[in-house]
């Protein structure tokens, strides 16, 4: 049985006395476990990473890119090993989870620019003969925690950009499947990364909780569940940490009357059902606007009862098993509470049986009708397979259910109207917005982030933003004058 242990100093480290088992989700085996790391092994790792930043930091923005090109060529080399691993400890179908490391690989290629990204700003004569300018600078050692559902691509939303920037780092990725990080650590190594750059400790709370108090790591991003990111927010804020903890979501599409309806039923069908709805941007409502709810529901229910779901790493197939035993029981018991709530389960996937894996977490895709937004699985992520349907009269309507939701990560509209669309865009209270395409994720040279509780903190991730996160700004003010000019007792005024 293969143990994870942890990744410190460019070396992988003895193994801690607590452990975690991992399972494959698509056979139920147990294929791994994982050291949970003592709190005096974080601490370990934070004095190793503090120690690599006094070099690290002084190195060129060019060489720290010219590692990153060299890892970018490298996991396109190896990007079938990566993707059998996220299946295996995933479940997501393979061809998902190559689409997983193309979009981290995105934000590679954005790291890769960080000598443009970091060009500071220069104003000649801001006084007389005063020159004035800004910088930007790493601000040291920062971690990031991760959760499982993208466990490729969003500790490549905070790592490479983080260490372009100057920074060294300590990683904390789920303890479901945290392979996919080890494995980038040991290939960034491979590419000529200093030991003690990057830095990987598996773990649970007690990790968690040094990397949100230590008095030298300086800032944290997250990315996980609301009621943790809450708890990361305003733990590490206390300590005196930047944070950008990103939470979880309820994303609607909106489907207009006007909108081409097969194209919207495949945009639906893509987006609630891929990864079996574990994504943070999964479509999980669609509110059907005026007339169309009938023609809606009855080719989402089509779809929803032909998906090719199995053991992902077989080709062809749209869906993949839930991650654990114990999350099938909780979407499972979200159905039962819509059911219970009143509103109309068209499609019940809850007892399918994949054959070849009897012993697998799967269930089949679920729609549900008539949904209100006071029932629970239209208030709560479901997390799961599960579209819920909910009938308005009117666009007004429609766009009051998403503002009024608590969560604000994505949204989308389906339409054909330039008029309605420019009208979305700008009154919905949404991070991620979208016109005619299911899941409206932001490329890397853009920014990744929700509102209202999808995000805890100023900045959104990677990009921009992200450069701006892990940096911070020195303004510095420059004269070089032959002789004393003498003391000045008031502030210049206007002349
Ligand atoms: P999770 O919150 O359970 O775990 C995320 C991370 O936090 C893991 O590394 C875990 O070990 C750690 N953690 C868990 N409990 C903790 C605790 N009590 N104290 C300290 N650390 C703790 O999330 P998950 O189940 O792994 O991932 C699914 C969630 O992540 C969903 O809610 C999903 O919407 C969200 N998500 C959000 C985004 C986004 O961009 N907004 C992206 C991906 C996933």
């Amino acid at each position: 049985m293969n143990t994870i242990t942890h990744h410190i100093n460019g070396k992988a480290t003895l193994a801690s006395s607590r452990q975690h088992d991992i399972y494959n989700p698509a056979t139920g085996e147990k294929v791994a476990c994982v050291s949970l790391a003592s709190a005096s092994e974080v601490e370990n790792a934070i004095t190793i990473a503090k120690a690599a930043f006094a070099d690290w930091s002084q190195t060129t923005p060019l060489s720290r890119a010219r590692i990153l090109f060299k890892f970018k060529a490298l996991v396109e080399d190896k990007r079938e090993e990566l993707a059998a691993v996220i299946t295996e400890q995933h479940g997501k179908v393979h061809e998902d989870a190559l689409g997983e490391i193309t979009r981290g690989l995105e934000v590679i290629e954005f790291a890769c620019g960080i000598p443009s990204a970091l060009k500071g700003e220069y104003t000649e004569q801001v006084g007389r003969e005063i020159d004035a300018w800004s910088t930007n600078q790493p601000l040291g050692v920062v971690a990031g925690i991760t959760p499982f559902n993208f466990p490729a691509m969003v500790p490549m939303w905070m790592w490479p950009v983080a260490i372009a920037c100057g920074n060294t780092v300590v990683m904390k990725p789920s303890e479901k499947n945290p392979t996919a990080t080890m494995l980038m650590a040991e290939w960034m190594k491979e590419c000529g990364l200093p030991d003690g750059v990057l830095n990987v400790v598996n773990g649970d709370k007690e990790a968690v909780d040094v990397l949100l108090t230590h008095k030298e790591i300086q800032a944290i991003s997250f990315v996980g569940s609301t009621p943790i990111a809450e708890y990361i927010y305003s733990t590490a804020a206390a300590h005196g940490k930047r944070v950008q903890a990103l939470g979880g979501a309820k994303n609607h599409m909106i489907v207009m009357p006007d909108a081409n309806i097969d194209g919207a039923v495949s945009a639906l069908t893509g987006a609630a059902y891929g990864s079996a709805g574990e994504r943070c941007m999964a479509i999980s409502v669609a509110i059907a606007v005026g007339d169309i709810a009938d023609e809606l529901v009855a080719k989402l229910a089509e779809k929803a009862k032909g998906l090719k779901i199995g053991d992902g790493s077989n080709k062809g197939l749209d869906m993949g098993p839930l991650i654990t035993e114990e999350h099938l029981a909780k979407v499972k018991g979200y159905v039962a509470k819509g059911v219970e709530e009143g509103a109309t389960l068209v499609v019940d996937g809850r007892d399918i049986k994949i054959d070849s894996n009897k012993n697998g977490y799967f269930m089949g895709g679920c729609l549900f009708d008539h949904v209100t937004t006071d029932m629970v699985i239209h208030k709560e992520e479901i997390f799961g397979p599960v579209l819920c349907v909910v009938r308005v009269p009117d666009y007004a309507s429609a766009v009051k259910i998403i503002n009024e939701h608590e969560y604000g990560n994505g949204t989308t509209i389906f339409t054909r109207s330039g008029g309605i669309a420019k009208q979305f865009t700008h009154d919905v209270q949404v991070g991620m917005v979208g016109v005619n395409v299911p899941i409206p994720v932001p490329m890397a040279f853009h920014s990744f982030g929700g509102w209202k509780r999808s995000l805890f903190g100023a900045n959104h991730i990677h990009g921009p933003e992200g450069v701006k996160f892990y940096t911070k700004r020195k303004a510095v003010t420059a004269r070089w004058p032959e002789g004393d000019l003498g003391a000045e007792f008031s502030i210049p005024t206007m002349k």
